[in-house]
């Protein structure tokens, strides 16, 4: 058959790998000048930068772990993110070393009597948004100093306004264990993530086109192929018929500096609400300093308002955008010959490891 993959990102590429398997002609169209979509990584100065954001691998599926050590060799990096509140420095996820820094306590039991009593003040009550969900969960003080500010700025609304299961992500620990996940296997591919997909597109019977955007032929391209996988946003591809979905977008400021270690971490977070961007990361760190001893390249994240023509890099998976979201997807279902795939094409905020999962598993049903 012939198949055409539009995106290169993990979805298509995973689905592309898997296609040629089976003897199928495929071709990838990309509309960015690189493959990779946001995992990719480019080498500068001997060091991997991850030019949309930190992509750490984590995931507590198997069958994805062994799946995706085909592609690269993963180094033993866990994330241990330190946030920045007016210059003091809190360790992430909220556990006992924040705790303790936080209020002096030393022992779990200090720490739960601490928690508790600043719970009491909504006590009984189911949280209804961000911030309710936020205090019941570490209480008033954790929340006005490391998650509002950084929250508020994410999101561009506020934390009253909010879902209660954003925060739902992060764990509560009452251990001194810094480990921002809780998955079985984490690391970062030596040598950086484009290299995964470079091997996964590297076949024969795979042609990849850069810069080449599906709706300069959509028509064309309907008629012309067996199977089409969709990965770029499912509201585009119904020339947004129903009405827009929401994004969040951010922007990132890469800056290279002349000493060989700015922060003494990869992920930074700025918790505040006066500073603009919400985290720096330096490159470096995520493959334990290699690269150049005098320089390092650091990267500020801004948050942004998206509007259409902006990169769309998170869902708002609210209630309104998830019904218009439902909407969609049923014309999607009726669209025989396109799959609808990954991040954008199922309006999700998936992980790595989810996006590969949710690959496969397409791939599967449809063979
Ligand atoms: P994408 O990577 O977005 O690929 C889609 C591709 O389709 C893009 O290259 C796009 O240019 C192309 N495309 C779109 N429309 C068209 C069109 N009309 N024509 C041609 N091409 C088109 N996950 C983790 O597991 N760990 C992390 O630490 C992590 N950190 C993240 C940090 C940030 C800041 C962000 C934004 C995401 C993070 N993620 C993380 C999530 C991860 O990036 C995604 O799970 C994954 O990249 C999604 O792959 P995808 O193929 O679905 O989408
Ligand atoms: N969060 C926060 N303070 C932090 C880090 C995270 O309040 O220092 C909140 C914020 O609302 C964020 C959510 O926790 O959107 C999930 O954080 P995560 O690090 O999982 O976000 P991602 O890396 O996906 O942007």
């Amino acid at each position: 058959m012939k198949i055409l993959i539009v995106g290169s990102g993990l979805y298509g590429a995973v689905f592309a790998h898997e296609a040629t398997k089976r003897g199928h002609q495929v071709t990838v169209i990309e509309k960015r000048n690189h493959i990779a979509g946001n995992i990719y990584t480019e080498e500068i100065d001997g060091i991997q930068v991850h030019k949309y954001g930190a992509h750490i691998f984590h995931t507590s599926n198997k069958k994805v772990w062994d799946y995706i050590q085909q592609f690269a060799e993963f180094n033993r990096y866990t994330n241990s993110p330190v946030a920045n509140y007016k210059g003091h420095m809190y360790n992430l996820p909220f556990n006992m070393n924040t705790f303790s820094e936080m209020w002096g306590v030393r022992t779990p039991q200090e720490a739960m009597d601490k928690i508790n009593e600043q719970r009491k003040e909504i006590a009984g009550k189911e949280p209804q948004n961000l911030e309710e969900q936020a205090i019941s969960l570490i209480g008033r003080d954790i929340y006005e100093k490391l998650i509002k500010g950084y929250t508020e700025k994410q999101w561009g609304r506020k934390a009253t306004d909010l879902p209660p299961f954003i925060i739902k992500r992060l764990p509560v620990r009452l251990t001194y264990d810094n480990n921002y996940f809780n998955d079985d296997y984490q690391g970062i591919p030596k040598g950086g993530y484009t290299q995964i997909v470079e091997k996964m597109l590297d076949n024969p019977n795979i042609t990849v086109k850069l810069n080449t955007d599906f709706f300069d032929k959509k028509d064309e391209y309907l008629k012309s192929f067996d199977k089409i996988v969709y990965t770029g946003p499912i509201d585009q591809f119904f020339d947004y018929k129903l009405g827009h979905l929401e994004y969040r977008s951010l922007r990132f400021e890469t800056e290279e500096k002349n000493v060989g270690n700015y922060q003494g971490n990869a992920v930074i977070n700025y918790t505040e609400a006066e500073i603009p961007y919400t985290r720096i990361i330096e490159h470096k760190h995520f493959e334990f300093g290699k690269g150049d001893e005098d320089k390092t390249i650091i990267t500020r994240e801004y948050p942004a308002e998206w509007k259409p023509g902006d990169e769309p890099y998170y869902p708002v998976n609210d209630d309104k955008n998830n019904e218009l979201y439902a909407e969609y997807k049923d014309l999607a279902d009726k669209e025989d010959k396109v799959i609808f795939g990954g991040r954008l094409g199922q309006y999700k905020y998936y992980n790595m490891d989810q996006v590969i999962a949710a690959s496969l598993e397409a791939f599967r049903k449809w063979k």
